[in-house]
C-alpha cells in the first residue's frame, strides 16, 4: 500500500525526526558547519508551520505558511546560513524573515539577529512564536527590507530570503568589514545564490553558489512595489502551482489547460460498461505481463475494471498469474480458494490487519469467486490463475510459515531457524520498533541470523523439491521476505526513497520468482497502486527523490513485452483512513485541481474512457501528454484538507503509462468501515 501521508507524532518523534533530517537532509548532502547542524537540530520547524502540515515539517521541501509564502526547506537554510558564516558574537540580519524559522536558527548562533518582514500578519505571528519559543536575542519588525536597517548596522552577516533582480546597494553598505551578505539573484523563477564579501570600505568581493527558487523580494531595491507585488501577495498557496517544492509557471499551465482536455477528448476511446472496456483493453493481451494500477487504495470502480480485464486476460489468453500488492502469505489464503489447493496453515484468516479493506471487500470478494469459476473450466492444473502477494509487511506471519514448514519436512534445521528467528522475536508486534533499535545500535543484529536461515534452506534445495514443489517455493518466498522485511524496517528510518526502493524491488523480484515457478509460458496481471505500476523515472518520485518503481523495473526486464495501464477520476467517495492504523471512513474525493491531468480529463467531458498514450498512439497526442502537470495520488490515508501537498506530485502521463482508463466519478469500495478491525473471521472473505 502507499503510506502517502505519515501519521503525525509527539514531540519525542519531532525530536528524532529533527536528527534524522540533519543528518539525511543536510549532513548528507555536505552541510559541515557544526554550529549549523547544531541549531538545526535544536529549532523545532513544526512550531514555525500550521498543524496540519507538521508531519512534513522535517521533509526536504518548502511549505505553504500564511499571505500565500513559503517556509524554505531545510536544506537550503542551513545551505544559506553556512555560506554567511555565522559565529557566536556575530550580529546578523535576515531579510524576509516569512515564518522566522531561519532566523530562529541564526539565533541560536549569532549573539543577535535582526529579521525584517514585508508582511505585518507573518512580522506578527513570527514574533509571537519566538517569544514563545524564549528565544530573546531575536527582533522581528515589519518593513522593506531591500533598505536594511540602518539602525542596528553594520552586520556580520546579512541573509536574504528571497530572490531579487539585483544585490540591493543599501544592505551592502550596512555590512561590517569581512562581512558575509547571501542572496538569491535571478530574473525569472530560477535564481543564483549569490555570496557578497566586504573587504575593504568600497571594495567588494563576489562568488555564485548554484541555482536555488525562491519567492520574488519585493521592495524599492527588490522587484517592484505596486501592481506586480499585490500579485504576488494574493497567490494562495493552496491554488497556486506550488507543489512539493516544484513550481510551475501559472502562465504555462494555463496554456495547457485548454489544448489539453481536446487532445484528450479526441484521442479517448469512451466506454459504457465494464463489457466495453474489456473489449477495448483486449487489444493488450499479447504482452507477458499487464500491469494495471489504481489512482487510490479504495475505489470500487478500479477494483472492478480490473477485475474484468483480469478474468478477460485468463480466460481467453492464457494468463495464470494474478500478482498484488499484498501480503504473501494472507495472498495465499486466496490463491487455494481460486485453485482448490490444500488450505495454506498461517494465517488463520487473511488480511485482517490494517488496511484490511484493500483485501477484504466486495469487489474483490467478487472477483475471487468468478476467478475461482473460470480456473474450474481450465482442465490442465498448470494453466489455472493463481492469486499471489508481492509486498515485504508480512514478518511475523512469514516467519510462522517458514517455521510451520521447516517442522514438518526438516525438524532439526526448523530448530536452529527458530532459534534464529528469535532475535526478531521482541519486534514481532512492532517490527519499526527493530529499525529504531538497529539505528541507535548501529548495526543491524538481525541481518545475519535471517539471511543464514534462508541460505540453509536454498542449501537444502533439492531434498525439499522432490517432497513438495510448491510447498517449497511457498516456505522460500516466507523465508525471503523475512530477510526484505529485516532490510526494510532499518531502511525506513535512513530516508523514505531506500525503504521504498527495496519494497519495490522486492515486489518486483517476487513477480519474476512467480513467473519463473509458473513455467515459461507463464503470463501475469500485476495489481497495484498506480504509484508502483507509472513508470517512476517519468514523474517526481524517480526525477526529484530519486524512486524507482515495479513498472520502471518491468520496462527494463520485459520492454514491450510488458504494459503499463494506470487509473484516474475525478471526484465521488473513497474509503481510506486520515491516519495510520486508524479506522477506515467513506471520504468525499474532492473534485480534481484543474492544472492537473484529473482536472483536464473531467473537463474533456466524456464519462469514462481508455485512453491510450503508449507506442500506437499519434505522435502529437503523446507529446501533448507528457508535458509535466500535476497527478494525484490517494493511498490508504486520504487527507482532503491538505490534498496539494499530501497527494499530488509532478507526472508526465504519456512517458508514464502505455494507457490510462478514466472514470469521472466512482464510488468507495463496499467493505464495513471497521468491519473485522482486529480477530481475524476464518470464513471471510468466501462466506462459507
Ligand atoms: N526565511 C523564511 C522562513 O524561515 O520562514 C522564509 C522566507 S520566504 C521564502 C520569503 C519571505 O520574504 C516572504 O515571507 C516574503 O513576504 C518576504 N519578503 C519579500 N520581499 C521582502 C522585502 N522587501 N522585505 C521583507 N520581506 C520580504
Amino acid at each position: 500500500m502507499s503510506a502517502l501521508g505519515r501519521s503525525t507524532g509527539d514531540e519525542d518523534i519531532h525530536a528524532h525526526d529533527r536528527a534524522l533530517m540533519v543528518n539525511r537532509h543536510l549532513e548528507a548532502r555536505g552541510i559541515v558547519d557544526a554550529h549549523v547542524l547544531a541549531a538545526m537540530a535544536q529549532v523545532p520547524r513544526e512550531a514555525f508551520i500550521s498543524e496540519p502540515l507538521s508531519e512534513f515539517a522535517y521533509e526536504d521541501s518548502p511549505l505553504p505558511i500564511a499571505a500565500g509564502q513559503t517556509i524554505s526547506q531545510p536544506y537550503i537554510v542551513a545551505r544559506m546560513i553556512e555560506l554567511a558564516e555565522i559565529r557566536p558574537g556575530d550580529i546578523v540580519l535576515e531579510v524576509g524573515a516569512g515564518s522566522g524559522y531561519a532566523a530562529a536558527v541564526m539565533s541560536r548562533i549569532a549573539s543577535s539577529v535582526y529579521a525584517i518582514e514585508r508582511h505585518e500578519e507573518l512580522a506578527n505571528l513570527a514574533r509571537e512564536r519566538e517569544a514563545r519559543l524564549g528565544y530573546h536575542n531575536l527582533e522581528i519588525i515589519c518593513g522593506d527590507g531591500t533598505k536594511g536597517w540602518p539602525d542596528e548596522a553594520p552586520f556580520d552577516a546579512i541573509v536574504v530570503s528571497a530572490g531579487g533582480p539585483k544585490v540591493p546597494e543599501a544592505l551592502k553598505q550596512q555590512l561590517a568589514i569581512g562581512g558575509r551578505l547571501v542572496i538569491p539573484v535571478g530574473r525569472d523563477l530560477q535564481q543564483t545564490l549569490v555570496r557578497v564579501r566586504r573587504t575593504g570600505e568600497a571594495t567588494f568581493e563576489q562568488e555564485d553558489h548554484g541555482g536555488v527558487t525562491f519567492v520574488p523580494l519585493i521592495g524599492e531595491e527588490g522587484w517592484g512595489v505596486p501592481e506586480q507585488a499585490k500579485a504576488e501577495t494574493n497567490v494562495d498557496a493552496e491554488t497556486s502551482g506550488f507543489a512539493n517544492g516544484l513550481q510551475i509557471p501559472s502562465t504555462r499551465a494555463d496554456g495547457l489547460r485548454t489544448s489539453l482536455s481536446h487532445v484528450m477528448a479526441s484521442a479517448a476511446e469512451p466506454f459504457g460498461d465494464l463489457t466495453e472496456l474489456t473489449a477495448l483493453t483486449e487489444r493488450f493481451a499479447h504482452h507477458r505481463v499487464v500491469l494495471l494500477g489504481e489512482a487510490t487504495h479504495g475505489t470500487a470502480e478500479f477494483y472492478d475494471a480490473r477485475a474484468r480485464i483480469t478474468e478477460m486476460l485468463v480466460a481467453r489468453h492464457g494468463f495464470n498469474v494474478v500478482a498484488v500488492e499484498a501480503d504473501w502469505p494472507d495472498a495465499s489464503v486466496y490463491d487455494s480458494f481460486v485453485r482448490d489447493l490444500p488450505g495454506p496453515e498461517v494465517p488463520a484468516g487473511a488480511f485482517t490487519r490494517f488496511p484490511a479493506w484493500m483485501w477484504r471487500n466486495g469487489q474483490v470478494n467478487d472477483f475471487l469467486r468468478r476467478l475461482k469459476a473460470i480456473n474450474e473450466t481450465i482442465s490442465d492444473p498448470d494453466r489455472r490463475a493463481g492469486f499471489y502477494g508481492l509486498d515485504v509487511y508480512s514478518l511475523a506471519t512469514s516467519i510462522s510459515a517458514v517455521l510451520g514448514y521447516l517442522d514438518d519436512v526438516d525438524p532439526q534445521t526448523a530448530r536452529v531457524a527458530r532459534e534464529r528467528y528469535g532475535c526478531l522475536a521482541p519486534f514481532r508486534s512492532d517490527p519499526a520498533r527493530y529499525g529504531r533499535m538497529a539505528l541507535s545500535r548501529g548495526y543491524a543484529v538481525c541481518e545475519k541470523p535471517v539471511t543464514d536461515t534462508l541460505v540453509d534452506m536454498l542449501k537444502q534445495r533439492l531434498g525439499y523439491l522432490a517432497r513438495d514443489g510448491n510447498a517449497f517455493f511457498n516456505a522460500e518466498q516466507n523465508a525471503r521476505i523475512v530477510v526484505a522485511a529485516e532490510q526494510y524496517y532499518r531502511m525506513m528510518y535512513y530516508g523514505s526513497a531506500r525503504s521504498w526502493n527495496l519494497r519495490d524491488q522486492h515486489m518486483f523480484d517476487t513477480l519474476e520468482r512467480v513467473l519463473e515457478h509458473r513455467g515459461p509460458d507463464s503470463k501475469a496481471v500485476v495489481w497495484a497502486h498506480n504509484s508502483h505500476i507509472g513508470d517512476a523515472e517519468f514523474t517526481e518520485m524517480g526525477q526529484v527523490r530519486g524512486e524507482l518503481n515495479i513498472g520502471q523495473l518491468a520496462r527494463a526486464r520485459f520492454g514491450d513485452d510488458c504494459t503499463l495501464i494506470g487509473f484516474g477520476t475525478d471526484c465521488g467517495t473513497v474509503a481510506a483512513a486520515s491516519n495510520w492504523d486508524e479506522p477506515m471512513e467513506i471520504k468525499r474525493v474532492r473534485p480534481a485541481r484543474n492544472d492537473s491531468y484529473e482536472g483536464r480529463a473531467r473537463d474533456a467531458g466524456i464519462d469514462a474512457f481508455l485512453l491510450e498514450v503508449g507506442p500506437e498512439q499519434k505522435d502529437s497526442v503523446r507529446e501533448a501528454l507528457a508535458e509535466p502537470m500535476l497527478e494525484r495520488a490517494i493511498g490508504v490515508i486520504y487527507r482532503p484538507e491538505t490534498e496539494l501537498l499530501s497527494h499530488y506530485f509532478q507526472a508526465e502521463l504519456s512517458k508514464q503509462f502505455d494507457a490510462w482508463i478514466w472514470f469521472t466519478q466512482t464510488e468507495a469500495v463496499s467493505a464495513e468501515p471497521q468491519a473485522h478491525p482486529h480477530g481475524p473471521d476464518d470464513t471471510y472473505p468466501f462466506g462459507l
